[in-house]
């Protein structure tokens, strides 16, 4: 690396080296996204070797910036669990074989992940998991049922929170696994959404075996990996570079400004209002990653991740307002298993019946208020009757 430029102009540099290099691949996402990951360009803050330089997370938008103008493939449409959750996962807890073993072909999107948390009766409080993992020798034996789970209908892997010890407190029972999707005993059933399309699904685990060398930290810790997980998909949602043009307002602007037949003051108003704080979220976004660079995500992950689903239920809300009739049309409800995540940018109608979830996944926003209520401004925590107690003694 030379030293005569600032880290932001060197992001810039290599990453405008890298399409000079790479121009031929910038059609095919596989081999491009290799290059970019052998380059260090992936994640930058990651260290080498394993697709990052160890520079501050602030150039990584440098890099991105470049690389998007270009035209180059992002790959964390097809692969946003992989991207935003495992990857920073398996780099903080995984041991050198793993690290070596999954983040490539994840970065690359050539090994899709989800992600096996919730439950039918564990979703905000996710500690109480009862799918079980024993021990038998080299390998666990897993059995459970995990539900909401996106993309397992494509996935090679996934990330697994079982419990290992039903003797302990619900937290300290808890093991972290990557289990192949494509082991025996994996079954998955699509869920179809509002939209009309299962983007998630439930999934069986009977009797899969999973080997001890997939377990990501120690037996027992599973909680604390969880954590790292959590902190990274609050943000990978809320904080994310705002992808469309004129930001979290701009669809809705738009139509307004296509259909000055449906102008009224009121709408005029809560366009404005959805605007200013559109733009308050994208600032506010803008300093969680700046934040990060200090570290890992902290429980500021959840003011942002609680502010993108307010205000982008609110501005789709919007949108479908401004239409009028039209936006009550919602042309085909055919299911459809979609290979790729969006948030928006399908139609508005889409947009709003989607961003209903908003509020649900990556933590509600009742729990995330909790999360700031008690880590951020210092309230007093939430009763919680069943601390201490073993989880086979919790009444359930
Ligand atoms: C589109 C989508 C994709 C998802 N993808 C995945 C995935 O890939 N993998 C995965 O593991 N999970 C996934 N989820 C699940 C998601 O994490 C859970 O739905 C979420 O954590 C809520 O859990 P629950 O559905 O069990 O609701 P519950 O926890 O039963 O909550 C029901 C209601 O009670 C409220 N509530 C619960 N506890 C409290 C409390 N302490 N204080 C105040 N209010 C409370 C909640 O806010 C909610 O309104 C997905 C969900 C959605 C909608």
């Amino acid at each position: 690396m030379t030293t005569d430029r600032t880290p932001l102009a060197e992001a810039a540099a290599e990453a405008r080296a890298l399409v000079r290099r790479h121009a031929a691949d910038l059609g095919d996402p596989v081999a491009f996204l290799g290059a970019q990951f052998d380059a260090g360009l992936a994640w930058v803050h990651f260290p080498e070797g394993r697709g990052g330089r160890g520079w501050s997370r602030s150039a990584q938008a440098e890099v991105d910036r470049v690389l998007s103008e270009a035209g180059a493939p992002d790959g964390y449409a097809r692969n946003p669990i992989g991207h935003g959750m495992a990857a920073a996962t398996i780099l903080a807890w995984g041991d050198d074989a793993q690290r070596d073993r999954y983040l490539r072909p994840l970065w690359t999107g050539e090994e899709i992940w989800c992600q096996l948390f919730s439950e039918p009766g564990a979703g905000s409080d996710l500690a109480a998991v009862r799918t079980r993992a024993v021990r038998d020798g080299d390998t666990w034996v897993v059995d459970g049922h995990k539900i909401w789970t996106s993309m397992a209908h494509h996935a090679r892997f996934a990330i697994l929170l079982a419990r290992t010890d039903p003797e302990q407190p619900k937290h300290q029972g808890l093991t972290y696994f990557v289990c192949d999707m494509r082991a025996a005993g994996v079954e998955v059933r699509p869920l179809r959404q509002i939209t009309g399309e299962a983007e998630f699904n439930e999934v069986f685990l009977t009797g899969v075996r999973v080997p001890d060398t997939a377990r990501l930290g120690a037996v027992g810790d599973g909680w604390r990996v969880a954590r790292t997980t959590l902190g990274n998909e609050r943000v990978a949602i809320g904080a994310r570079p705002e992808p469309r043009e004129g930001g979290m307002a701009g669809l809705t602007a738009r139509l307004w400004r296509e259909r000055p037949e449906r102008r009224s003051h009121g709408l005029h108003r809560r366009l404005l209002h959805g605007w200013v704080r559109a733009e308050a979220a994208r600032l506010a976004g803008e300093r969680l990653r700046q934040l990060m660079e200090l570290g890992a995500p902290g429980p500021e992950g959840s003011a942002g991740k609680l502010a993108f689903a307010v205000v982008n239920q609110e501005l789709s809300g919007l949108a479908v307002d401004i239409l009028g009739e039209d936006g009550l049309r919602f042309g085909d409800y055919t299911m459809t298993r979609p290979t790729e995540l969006a948030f928006f940018g399908k139609d508005p109608t889409w947009d709003y019946l989607r961003s209903r979830a908003n509020s649900i996944e990556g933590g509600t926003s009742e729990v995330l208020k909790n999360v700031i209520g008690e880590q951020v401004l210092g309230l007093p925590r939430e009763p919680a009757v069943d601390r201490g107690i073993p989880w086979k003694d919790i009444p359930r």
